[in-house]
């Protein structure tokens, strides 16, 4: 059976991945990374219902990895939620140093212990960040596998999409995709979502758009257009 892990954020980008793997067939070990950010708590709650209602047997227990940034973020916003980037914030205001650098490391280090052979991102289309980009990927791949002896892919298989092109994946998936138990919050209220920051103005394809939309929601629906 193909195996992966899946970096999982609770977001809409990496729960789409998650549902579309497990829709194609694979064995799905889902890894998140705790690092103390403002925002896990509520992450990791929606995360797991999000997990629970995809009710499939290929679906591994979620791994949650330690790893601690308070050390080197001290009071940053992602830690206090102290002035968090509101939706009309720059686009690169959201930027977490070498996140994934540590998630890779991390999530690589699980795979190839565990005999999963590929680790998989959900970075869209048009994502501005280093690492993120494809060399940055090939690099980590490298690395991992000098340093484990191990043979394991990096994929990102969505760098080619937009949101709203992920979103029509999803809405053809042979189970309905629970849409509603994403999450993505800089500075959640409890589990609720602000309705205030970044990732609140740029929000998941709602349900309608799942299945249909017009060019403008198309539009608005690519990488920080919104
Ligand atoms: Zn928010």
């Amino acid at each position: 059976m193909k195996k992966v892990c899946v970096l999982a954020s609770g977001g809409f980008d990496s729960s789409a991945l998650i549902a579309d793997y497990l829709d194609r067939g694979w064995e799905v070990h889902p890894f998140y990374a705790r690092s103390g950010f403002y925002w896990e708590k509520a992450e990791l709650f929606w995360l797991r219902k999000f997990l629970l209602r995809l009710k499939s047997k290929k679906l591994k227990p979620l791994t949650v990895a330690d790893v601690p940034m308070k050390w080197i973020m001290k009071d940053h916003w992602s830690m206090n939620g102290k002035g968090s980037p509101s939706s009309r914030a720059a686009w690169d205001s959201v930027y977490l140093p070498g996140r994934n650098l540590i998630l890779l490391s991390q999530a690589g280090v699980y795979a190839a212990t565990h005999g999963v052979p590929v680790v998989a991102l959900g970075v869209l289309k048009g994502n501005p960040f280093a690492d993120s980009r494809p060399k940055f990927l090939a690099d980590m791949q490298s690395a991992i596998n000098d340093a484990l002896r191990a043979r394991l892919k990096v994929v990102a298989p969505y760098t080619k999409r937009s949101k709203h092109q992920v979103g029509a994946i999803v809405a053809k998936l042979a189970k309905r995709f629970p849409l509603e138990l994403t999450f993505s919050c800089l500075h959640p209220r409890g589990v609720k979502p602000c309705g205030k920051c970044s990732k609140c103005g740029r929000p998941a394809p709602s349900s309608s758009v799942l299945s249909s939309s017009t060019s403008a929601d198309r539009r608005d629906m690519e990488w920080g257009r919104k």
